[in-house]
């Protein structure tokens, strides 16, 4: 299978190469040429797999000329060596908690998955790669590390000065050997946007060969799709066969795109719903208005802080550039951070269960969506990142003490090792080409 750049300028590549360069050379993003299906047989009877078993069936169409059966396997059993399950939130609505791996957040499923995948590849080949990460400060801590003494890799970190959490920081500017975070003066399209112009640079690329491993990789996007039918299978096992309504609370739009992506492929889906902060674009865009990027704005759901969110473009793709279609499938909330505190405490106080902020915007939307609409459907809520991790939002509002796990305790002891730079392009580039 190929894959080729929404921007259409550049040539189709393999799924491994599309996944070195990141970002195709054209500024697009890769996509797959054709969306696989996969049979109605597997989709039925889902309940019987396990996750691993699930993410090799989905993932082999578009690796199989690249990588074996048991190579994919071997990936996938080193990557998700962790659990995810369904927590019940009343009747109608169950969450999905994705945030069980190692940096406690969704973004483990397509950092290690990655790591794993370039990891198997670079040992082979014998050559170094330089990846590139813009982060708003869960991308940086999963990626750093999924890649953590990899060898032949060196990861370079991008995030915005003083806007991401101490233990996001901790976690990521604490590791060292093949890591280097550089603390940016600016937000996150700062970062986003270096990274960016890093990637169409013709001087540097040919200085050294550069990957990116944020949300636009096509290889973070691909794992992000396994667990939307693990779901399904979760609700097979439960004996619930009606298609669920997916909320999921969005930044830049590679989970839900991953989600989309399942559907594609013929996973059992009703709806998605695409729950934001005050950064609401998309949003605004479902409910019919132009789409037009602008600047970010900060909030306390920080991880979906995103302005231009760039896994749009893949959404279009995927739904053949019809708006009418993507109005029809995905359903846009977005809410301000007292509604975010609003619903971390009527959670806590109704079910007694902690959500973290991006965790609280989906499921506010998806018990208003059943509201509003009156649907029946078994709704499924994405829960992205542990609360421990947001303890100091959390705790006030709910007068609860949440306990910090020993292996979080020990990132907040060591010394931090990031590097401060000015959000110009020159500097950055300086500074890549000096190393
Ligand atoms: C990254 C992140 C999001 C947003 O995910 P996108 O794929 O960028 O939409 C939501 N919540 C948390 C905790 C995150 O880290």
């Amino acid at each position: 299978m190929k894959f080729f750049s929404t921007n259409k300028k550049s040539p189709p590549v393999p799924f491994l190469e599309a996944m070195r360069n990141g970002l195709a050379p054209d500024g697009g993003l890769y996509m797959p040429e054709t969306i696989p299906s996969l049979p109605e047989s597997f989709w039925k009877s889902l309940k019987n797999l396990s996750f691993s078993e699930i993410a090799c069936e989905m993932a082999r169409p578009f690796l199989e000329d690249e990588t074996d059966d048991d190579e994919l396997k071997k990936v996938m059993g080193d990557a998700f060596n962790f659990p995810l399950n369904l927590h019940p939130v009343g009747s109608q609505i169950q969450i999905l908690e994705l945030f069980h791996g190692p940096t406690l957040a969704f973004k483990d499923f397509g950092a290690r998955f990655m790591a794993r995948l370039f990891s198997a590849k670079a040992q082979k080949e014998n050559r170094e790669v330089t990846i590139l990460v813009a982060t708003s400060g869960d991308t940086g801590s999963a990626v750093a590390h999924g890649f953590y003494k990899v060898p032949g890799v060196q990861v370079c970190l991008l995030y915005p000065a003083g806007k991401v959490s101490r233990l996001q920081e901790q976690q990521m500017a604490t590791l060292g050997e093949n890591i280097t975070t550089l603390e940016v003066d600016g937000v996150f399209d700062d970062c986003q946007s270096l990274v960016k112009q890093a990637f169409v640079d013709e001087k540097l690329n040919n200085y050294m060969q550069l990957s990116s491993a944020n949300s636009i990789n096509i290889a973070r996007l691909l794992p992000q799709s396994f667990y939307y039918a693990f779901a399904v299978a979760e609700l097979q096992r439960q004996g619930i066969s009606k298609e669920p309504v997916f909320s999921v609370p969005s930044g830049n739009f590679g989970n839900l795109t991953g989600g989309i992506l399942a559907m594609k492929m013929g996973m059992p889906a009703d709806r998605f719903i695409a729950a934001t902060n005050v950064n609401d674009v998309v949003t605004e865009f479902l409910s019919g208005s132009e789409f037009s990027p602008r600047h970010s704005i900060q909030t306390i759901s920080n991880a979906m802080d995103v302005g231009n969110p760039s896994n749009f473009v893949r959404i279009k793709a995927l739904f053949n550039h019809s708006d009418k279609a993507i109005r029809r499938q995905i359903k846009g909330f977005s809410y301000d951070d007292d509604t975010t505190r609003q619903s971390i405490r009527d959670v806590y106080k109704n079910h007694d269960y902690l959500i973290c902020p991006h965790t609280a915007i989906g499921y506010r939307a998806a018990a208003e969506y059943i509201h509003q609409n009156n649907v029946s459907n078994p709704v499924i809520s994405l829960a992205t990142a542990h609360p421990v991790k947001f303890r100091d939002v959390i705790e006030p509002e709910t007068d609860s003490k949440i306990d910090v796990p020993e292996r979080l305790e020990k990132w907040l002891k060591r010394k931090k090792r990031s590097i401060p730079i000015g959000n110009g392009y020159e500097e950055f580039k300086e500074f890549l080409m000096s190393r």
